[in-house]
């Protein structure tokens, strides 16, 4: 760390401790690389659906504003939303729960829902994403934005 020339112990220690700060919301911030993503979608696959969802790439895309996730079964494809990064784990889960779960069962049928079920947060983690699609169409209102 450069820390400025001419700071009083006291400053120099104010300093290093905002830092240290910025340096934490950072780090909890960050989001899975897409190794790590695919790692996590093995993980679930496991432990949700006896890994039988094997998708050959789990990836983040930012060219993806409609919908959360997509998959392509033929290809064994998974893509991500980058609007899901910085969301709660569980709903980055579900929605790589939802897309494994297509690799199985195309459409939105019972079965397809019967085989979510495994996930325990499913009902959770839509009703997040859906309060977040709510949220966004509510007309701004001037000053609330920032608290
Ligand atoms: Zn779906």
């Amino acid at each position: 760390m450069l820390i400025p020339a001419r700071m009083s112990e006291a400053e120099e220690q104010r300093w290093v401790n905002v830092m240290l700060d910025k340096l934490a919301a950072q780090e909890s911030r960050r989001t899975l690389g897409d190794t790590e993503l695919a790692e996590r979608a093995r993980r679930l696959s496991d432990q949700y659906f006896d890994g039988r969802a094997r998708p050959a790439s789990v990836r983040w895309v930012t060219n993806q504003n409609t919908r959360w996730g997509s998959c392509t079964p033929s290809e064994g494809s998974i893509r991500l939303s980058h609007r899901l990064q910085g969301m709660p784990e569980y709903v980055v889960d579900y929605v790589l729960c939802h897309e494994l779960a297509h690799l199985l069962v195309p459409g939105h049928g019972p079965r397809f829902w019967r085989l979510l079920e495994a996930y325990p947060r499913t009902e959770r983690a839509r009703g997040y994403l859906e309060g977040v699609v709510a949220a966004e169409r509510l007309p701004h209102v001037p000053g609330t934005r920032d608290v």
